[in-house]
């Protein structure tokens, strides 16, 4: 089977980025066969309310991919890559000859290096069923890992009226990703709603008791709980790639438009890591909903023939408590940092690059506040800006004055 024989595009993993391209090849023109192989059983659906409400939100149903002609495969996993012949084998042996092919497998929860009890993680709607079925009123919950998956659990759980302990290794929550200030906002949103913080110390050990399972802590202390919950990041799903022969780095290696190594062979999503041209082509590799959707858009349109590259800047938001976090840009490339202090006490933090660039914009407060803020941060992000330090902190110089200013290009 040769390509020029073949007409259909081909998509293995039917969740945020694999569903927004499927979509995004048809609104871009695109006539010829579109399938859409999912290994989870049901319809495509939302990851983040998975870890706040615990509701489920389809991202479309079968009806919406019937109408757009995309042919969906639930309960489908990809199970063989050939890129010389251009075909993608499912588990089960039925073989899908390709023209282009995008991975969209995404990223799956790691494990605690240990056994001793059972314990959940949280990435898939039966992950959630299975844990939101033991959060009762008085359970206690250990959350092992103090990223914004554990702390979204933590805050529902304690809303739920569960007892909840959090356990990071790190001296403070959100290392990773989020700055200090910021991070120690929500530190205080969530001790003030009950949660019991214990940063710097690492779990040795788990085993089940009469009662339920202790956690031994690197410190000595032992943590007593009915639920454990492991919130310690994601690993991208890049087995498939791998097999293949395909270039990865913890991420599948793709250009800046989700070209992989190999020919036809497109990734985008949690799975892919890319060079970000706004960080000087720095390999980035994201985890966030928004992106997810960008990246299927964009590589919907490169699978095409679109030459141009996705340059978007990266953004998340985190719901904890009744305070939403958001943060934009890349914070670890700051070499400097500003804060704006708003009459309403909220404190807008700003990162700056060694030549005064703005790189980095976070922020945390009640509802919706800090939105605004945020998304102005991140067009002047975008912009590559160079704002005054002193202008960004003075609270009377509206953002959006900034981003209409000279100084701004
Ligand atoms: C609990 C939770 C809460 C989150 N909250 C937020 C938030 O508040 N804000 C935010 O910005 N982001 C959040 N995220 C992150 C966001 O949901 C992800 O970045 C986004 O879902 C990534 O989309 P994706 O399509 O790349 O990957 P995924 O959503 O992981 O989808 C990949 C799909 O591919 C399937 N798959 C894997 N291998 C194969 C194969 N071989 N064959 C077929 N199918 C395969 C998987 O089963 C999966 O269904 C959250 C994530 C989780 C888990």
């Amino acid at each position: 089977m040769t390509t020029s024989t073949v007409t259909a595009i081909v998509i293995a993993g039917a969740g945020e980025c694999g569903t927004r391209a499927a979509f995004a090849l048809r609104e871009e023109g695109w006539d010829g066969q579109i399938v859409l192989a999912g290994a989870e059983p049901s319809a495509p659906y939302e990851r983040p309310p998975l870890s706040k409400t615990g509701e489920l939100k389809p991202i479309c149903d079968s009806e919406a991919l019937r109408q757009a002609g995309i042919t969906f495969l639930p309960g489908t996993e990809a199970a063989v890559l050939d890129t010389a012949a251009h075909v993608l084998e499912l588990a089960g042996g039925r073989r899908l000859p390709y023209r282009s092919l995008l991975l969209a497998t995404g990223a799956r929860a790691r494990r605690l290096p240990f056994g001793g009890a059972p314990v959940h993680l949280l990435r898939t709607r039966a992950d959630s069923a299975a844990l939101r079925e033991r959060l009762r009123p008085g359970r206690r919950v250990a959350v092992i890992g103090g990223g914004f998956i554990g702390l979204e659990l933590a805050s529902s759980a304690a809303a739920l009226g569960c007892a909840v302990t959090v356990i990071e290794v790190g001296p403070r929550l959100m290392g990773r990703a989020v700055p200090a200030p910021v991070a120690a906002i929500m530190a205080q949103r969530h001790i003030a709603a009950g949660v019991d913080l214990r940063c710097g110390t690492g779990v040795t050990g788990l085993a089940e008791t009469a009662s339920g399972v202790a956690i031994t802590l690197a410190e000595g202390a032992t943590v007593e709980a009915d639920v454990v919950v492991a919130g310690v990041g994601a690993a991208p799903e890049t087995s498939l790639a791998d097999a293949a022969g395909i270039s990865t780095a913890d991420g599948i290696m793709v250009d800046a438009r989700f070209a992989t190594s190999a020919p036809d062979v497109f990734a985008a999503g949690d799975c892919c890591r890319y060079p970000h041209p706004l960080y000087g082509d720095r390999p980035v590799r994201l985890e966030s909903w928004r992106a997810a959707r960008e990246h299927g858009t964009a590589a919907a349109r490169a699978i095409l023939g679109g030459t141009e590259p996705y340059a978007g800047v990266p953004w998340f938001w985190s719901d904890q408590h009744d305070y939403t976090l958001q943060v934009a840009g890349l914070t670890d490339t700051a070499a400097d940092e500003v804060v704006r202090v708003r009459p309403d006490d909220v404190e807008i933090w700003f990162g700056l690059d060694d030549s005064g660039r703005l790189v980095a914009a976070a922020a945390a407060g009640r509802g919706n506040s800090v939105a605004r803020d945020i998304k102005l941060a991140a067009m002047l992000i975008a912009r590559r800006a160079t704002p005054e330090p002193a202008v960004l902190a003075d609270p009377a110089i509206a953002l959006k004055s900034v981003l209409r200013s000279p100084v701004a290009g």
